[in-house]
């Protein structure tokens, strides 16, 4: 049971209940927002903060400089992941985190990320104002890089001992530049597998986040309830022909492209046979590149997700079998390389049921639902308990200037946290 401290004379009493009326500060939190989103600000309205750009690094002291500022603990850990820390009056307490990420895609939105950093930052402060002494140590979580500028969810990946070699060495870009881009923040590469936490010392993991798809904007729902982040896999598909003239006889051609598009027509109707799925082909590198010339290599890369684990090993499964009968149909040879795996992952039951409860409580429509789109919780969900709490966002654009959600969902959102937080207080 939660404990409230008698500020004049430091004695701390029981009270039965937390009221449901205690609210967040709905006026710092927007100027919190505010603030933050001018950091990276875009001429169309959205924000750029890619990983360990400039603009992250200004995003990440603003932030350090709040937390200070609030005197609250600092936290930091080989990763790069930033930790501002309510402490318990229980020294041997767990740690609730709470939080999101402050980078952003080149051209993203103000809510994606920042907001869960936000909210969380101001439960801190209500709960600290309220008087309310926790049994568990309350940290606010900024996470590297979930966008994968470099890596994606490197930040989570670190904090649950997931990183290897190849997620330094295998980056998107060159690898010398990502450690450099790692140095300016102090880190090193050979130290990232530091950053692990012991998660018998974690009471869990809560993120509020904006749903990056329509559901709850078309539905009139105020808040959405995760219970899977839906698996994905990542293809490299090269088919090799042989590059000679394009005046050569048709039946001469082994052309890797019509191995390409033939493959690319029949995977985008694989959500066909595995309903649910979804499939997108996000580049096509075709060598040698000259009209003259047919091309010899052509290197579709592709994803697959789905929220059902069987049905996405499914998926993959026809992702070769494809691959291979177009190669057969043109006179080709390919390879599938399978480039990236994150597994359906499932938030915990337990955290599900008190977010329900406290929507009730709070009044607030709510839905479970599946995360089409990836996110830290996923990574955290298998290493701790972990819950993911949407609010809509408008006609379910994000990644984009254009992203938005009404501030009341910004509210709401930072209050389910908020008596989530002060339920499990109570557990
Ligand atoms: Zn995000």
């Amino acid at each position: 049971m939660p404990i409230v401290a008698d500020n004049h004379s430091g004695i701390e009493k029981s009270v039965p209940m937390i009221p449901s009326t205690l609210k967040v500060n709905s006026n710092r939190m927007l100027a919190h927002f505010e603030e933050l989103s001018m950091i990276g600000a875009t001429a169309l309205g959205g924000v750029a903060r890619p990983a360990l750009s400039n603009e992250d690094l200004r995003a990440r002291t603003w932030l350090v400089e709040r937390l200070e500022g609030y005197g609250f603990e600092l936290r930091d850990d080989a990763v790069g992941n930033i930790g501002g820390i309510l402490r318990s009056t229980t020294p041997q307490a767990k740690t609730l985190l709470v939080g999101s990420h402050l980078d952003t895609t080149l051209n993203g939105g103000k809510y994606d990320g920042s907001i869960g950093i936000i909210a969380g930052l101001e439960c801190m402060l209500t709960v600290r104002e309220a008087g309310i002494a926790l049994p568990f140590h309350l940290e606010v979580i900024d996470f590297t890089d979930e966008e994968g500028s470099w890596q994606s969810l490197f930040g989570s990946m670190g904090l649950t001992g997931r990183l290897s070699d190849e997620h330094i060495n295998d980056s998107k870009q060159d690898n010398a530049a990502f450690r450099a881009a790692l140095l300016r923040l102090g880190l090193y590469a050979s130290e990232v597998r530091e950053a692990r936490r012991d998660p018998t010392t974690l009471r869990g993991y809560l993120e509020l986040h904006i749903e990056q798809g329509d559901l709850l904007d078309r539905t009139r729902t105020q808040i959405g309830i995760v219970t899977r982040v839906i698996g994905r896999s990542n293809f490299r598909v090269t088919f090799q022909g042989e590059a000679v003239h394009a005046a050569t006889n048709c039946s001469r051609k082994r052309d890797a492209l019509q191995g390409a598009t033939c493959f690319m027509t029949k995977v985008y109707n694989l959500p066909t046979q595995c309903v649910g799925g979804m499939v997108n082909c996000g580049n096509v590198d075709v060598q040698p590149g000259i009209t003259t010339i047919v091309p010899a290599t052509a290197t579709v890369h592709m994803e697959v997700r789905h929220p059902d684990p069987d049905q996405l090993a499914m998926m993959e499964q026809l992702v070769h079998d494809t691959a291979e009968q177009c190669a057969g149909a043109h006179g080709l040879s390919v390879q599938v390389r399978r480039t990236l795996h994150r597994e359906v992952a499932h938030m915990d039951e337990r955290l599900m049921q008190v977010v329900a409860e406290v929507c009730e409580q709070q009044q607030l429509s709510y839905t479970h639902m599946f995360s089409n789109a990836g996110h830290d919780a996923q990574i955290m969900a298998g290493f701790t308990p972990s819950a993911l709490i949407f609010i809509p966002c408008k006609d379910g654009i994000s990644m984009n200037p254009k992203e938005y959600t009404d501030w009341e969902n910004v509210e709401n959102g930072a209050n389910v946290l908020l008596h989530t937080i002060l339920r499990l207080a109570m557990d």
